[in-house]
């Protein structure tokens, strides 16, 4: 699985971190980015920042999406329909495509 996040929704409130900080990172900003291998993927953010998310943690990042407030948890996942590209209508947080 991999994630990335859309930050233009994020509402700044952490809990993905709080699910994940091997994989969220809230940063001075106020936004939360994606990681990877503990590199933080700030730069440029957004959908050309995708982190893969390691398999033992795969559980809890369902879990951030599913709490996620601002639903701006996005997956991109070769197994189901490729790369999601930022469209609005993919929301996983409350979507089945987040579910194994
Ligand atoms: S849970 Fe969602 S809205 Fe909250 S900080 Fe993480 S990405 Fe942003």
């Amino acid at each position: 699985m991999r994630v990335w996040i859309d930050q233009d929704l994020c509402t700044g409130d952490g809990l993905c971190m709080d699910h994940c900080p091997e994989v969220f990172v809230l940063l001075e900003d106020g936004i939360a980015y994606v990681r990877e291998d503990r590199a933080v993927l700030n730069d440029p953010g957004g959908a050309a920042s995708l982190a893969a998310v390691p398999g033992w943690a795969e559980r809890a990042v369902v879990a951030a999406a599913e709490d996620c407030p601002g639903e701006s948890l996005r997956r991109a996942d070769g197994r189901r329909d490729g790369v999601t590209t930022g469209a609005r209508t993919e929301r996983p947080g409350r979507a089945a495509g987040w579910r194994a």
